[in-house]
């Protein structure tokens, strides 16, 4: 508030915590290191889809990860962050010829999806089809068919999931090791059983039945064709609490002790989490507008609703979100709870982001903060109603200042109280909005013919 970032024109902002991103990259690494071969790298891709801002991320990067990318924006996203072609992983189920071409020429590694892609690859691999020949290693996206989690739309190993090569169908297995065995340019298999609501068992099974048929393939082709295991991503937030719950060490031992040979040297393992990097560090901050009650129900009126929060708000049992009451000072309220609901600015009756929830009185003037919504919120953005997508900010507590001069200002490197902050993303503007909505074309419709 002092600092300017949350004001009259600007009532609700997000901000990231720096360093509890590098810490959670830092734990991801340590975690493979534990119980991969020695001198084995593991390549982290981090699912961009999670956080899709170009700083968000450059900073998995600059900690030594790379991208999972889902399609042309997200890869200009990735390489716009500076990641190496050789660091990004494309994993789209719908690649066009041409974005599989780009992907060929630049060196991207991906994984077909269905058994119409290794026919296209097979036109663009022939030689003198591309411009040089391609280092791009290209894998095969596996469905275990495993059953779903707890959320069936995050539930990518299901019977009828669109994702993958259903390998428990008649016949598709055999064919997987054959479409292997005949194109010696097929190197890895990949799997990604879900996000969010699947079991650590049930993740790491899926790891399993892909390391099964990639076993069986280097037998039937007589040497190590697949030498590359792409396991996805998919570890769970827990949104109830600030204990990070459960972790990359429990996983990565889980995995070792379920697929040993997925860590004995002969795989080069890849992985892909988007969720569990960002999700728990930083918050949605949002002033309560107007304090109301309707039918007993005590409502505080915010700037935060579905055009930050869209999944919350459309389903609140999967995607709930701690919020937590301030003061317009930003201190944390006190009183007794109140069962109160709190909603968002949108036009319509479920924009809300907690409902019946025991929270001290709200006022107008209150802060409210969403907790941990590092994932998914700014990468979901939801436009109706045109409301301005919320600046995102980045802050890092400075150990060595905290001599309490508030400087004001939110600029890049504006320093107060010790923390700094950085503009991930400015606030869209009322003139960004019209420009994303057409107008430029004012007259598209209604001009005379020329
Ligand atoms: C979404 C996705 C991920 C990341 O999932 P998280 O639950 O955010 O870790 C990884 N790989 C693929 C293929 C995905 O679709």
């Amino acid at each position: 508030m002092e600092r300017g970032l949350l004001s009259d024109e600007r009532p609700v902002v997000a901000l990231l915590d720096v360093a509890s991103v590098r810490e959670a990259a830092a734990s991801l690494h340590a975690a493979f290191a534990e119980v991969t071969a020695p001198g084995r790298p593991v390549l982290h891709a981090f699912a961009v889809k999670a956080s899709s801002l170009v700083p968000v991320v450059r900073l998995p990067a600059d900690c030594g990860l790379g991208c999972e990318v889902a399609g042309p924006g997200e890869l200009a996203l990735a390489r716009a962050a500076g990641v190496g072609p050789e660091r990004i992983v494309l994993d789209s189920p719908a690649k066009t010829e041409g974005e599989l071409r780009e992907a060929l020429e630049l060196g991207i590694a991906l994984d077909a999806d269905n058994r119409q892609e290794p026919e296209r690859l097979d036109v663009l691999m022939a030689p003198g089809a591309l411009p040089s020949p391609s280092a791009s290693p290209i894998g095969l996206r596996v469905n275990p068919q495993l059953g779903g989690g707890s959320i069936g739309a995050m539930s990518t190993a299901t019977a009828t999931s669109k994702f993958g090569f259903a390998l428990r169908d008649e016949g598709a297995r055999e064919f997987v090791v054959r479409a292997c065995v005949e194109r010696p340019w097929i190197t890895r298999l990949h799997c990604h059983v879900g996000s969010q609501g699947m079991s650590l068992e049930t993740m790491a099974a899926g790891v399993a039945a892909t390391y099964e048929p990639a076993e069986e393939i280097n037998r039937a082709a007589g040497e190590r064709r697949i030498d590359t295991l792409d396991i996805g991503g998919g570890l769970p937030v827990d949104f109830d609490s600030d204990e990070i719950t459960p972790t990359f060490a429990e996983y990565a031992r889980l995995l070792r002790d379920t697929v040993p040979g997925l860590f004995d040297g002969r795989y080069g393992p890849v992985t892909e989490f988007g969720r569990s990097l960002p999700a728990t560090c930083g918050l949605i901050l949002a002033r309560v507008e107007y304090a109301k009650s309707a039918g007993g129900r005590p409502i505080a009126v915010t700037h935060a609703g579905a055009q930050v929060a869209v999944r919350t708000v459309f389903a609140p049992e999967a995607w709930p979100l701690r919020v937590a009451a301030y003061d317009g000072r930003g201190r944390p309220k006190e009183g007794p709870g109140v069962v109160q609901d709190v909603a968002g600015p949108c036009c319509f009756a479920g924009d809300l982001v907690a409902r019946g929830r025991e929270l001290p009185a709200l006022e107008a003037g209150d802060l409210v903060a969403l907790l941990d919504p590092g994932a998914y919120c700014f990468s979901t953005p939801f436009d109706y109603n045109s409301l301005p997508r919320p600046g995102v900010y980045g802050f890092t507590v400075d150990a060595a200042s905290g001599d309490g001069e508030a400087e004001g200002g939110a600029d890049a490197g504006g320093r107060a109280d010790g923390v700094r902050f950085a503009t991930v993303r400015p606030p869209q503007t009322l003139d960004d909005i019209v420009a994303a909505s057409g107008g430029d074309q004012r007259d598209a419709l209604t001009a005379p013919r020329p």
